[in-house]
């Protein structure tokens, strides 16, 4: 088993069992901190819990020293890193990251492979290389991620890559590139479907309610109403 394999002793953190609510639905405040980064302008989120100010960083893909510095200013306990799918726009300094914080690393299995070619994609896209993210534990459709009081169910959505997912927390959802404001996803890349990822949002991101927030892995936030709405690629990906 590839991922017991890769679990670092000490690094795991144990899942918190107190209640099932999510954080909104208890009515806690839950902080959100975008960070643009990189030649990409990749979009890392730190999402914490205002009252036990425990979070975690989704997607902390490049400028290591000024996430690490968002994380003491907003003095957050990151206990988890969390990436939304492979591109090493993503995922290049999330090994840094995770030596600097002592968090560990949770994607989805179907993107490892991509994971571990990181510093190759780094290459095609005249990049300067991280090292190789080495991810702790899985992300996985039907198994909430819990992190002290914040709760994140999962959403499988393969088409921009095989393991990209979606971390839906109350009314906000971390969509990495599966969708942005008004377009979607490149899908030509290695791994990448057009039909699929239209599937994926059909039959996912678009099944959640109309005024959940979007937060995309590049570009500003939006919300499922609008894009259902106007966003012209999901239609045209099924042509
Ligand atoms: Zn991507
Ligand atoms: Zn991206």
């Amino acid at each position: 088993m590839i991922w017991r394999r890769l679990l670092e002793p000490g690094l795991k953190i144990t899942p918190d069992k107190r209640g099932s609510t999510s954080p909104v639905e208890k009515g806690r405040l839950m902080k959100i901190r975008t960070c643009p980064v990189g030649a990409f302008q990749t979009n890392c989120y730190l999402v914490a819990d205002e009252e036990t100010r425990e979070g975690v960083l989704i997607d902390p893909g490049d400028e290591t020293e000024r996430l690490l510095k968002l994380v003491r200013n907003e003095g957050v306990t990151v206990r988890a890193l969390l990436l939304t799918h492979g591109h090493v726009d993503h995922v290049m300094r999330a090994q840094e990251v995770k030596e600097a914080l002592k968090a560990p690393i949770y994607a989805h299995r179907a993107d490892l492979d991509l994971i571990r070619t990181a510093p190759q994609q780094a290459e095609f896209f005249g990049l300067e290389s991280g090292p190789v993210p080495v991810v702790d534990g899985e992300l996985k459709e039907g198994e909430d991620f819990r992190v002290g009081n914040l709760v994140f169910q999962v959403l499988h959505t393969p088409g921009h890559t095989p393991g990209g997912i979606v971390l839906v927390s109350g009314n906000s959802a971390f969509v990495g590139d599966t969708i942005f404001a008004g377009s979607v996803g490149r899908t030509d890349l290695p791994g990448g479907d057009g039909r699929q990822l239209a599937q994926s949002i059909r039959t996912k991101l678009y099944r959640l309610p109309d005024e959940t927030i979007l937060y995309p892995g590049h570009g500003p936030p939006t919300t499922v109403g609008e894009e259902k709405s106007s966003n012209p690629y999901v239609r045209a990906l099924d042509a």
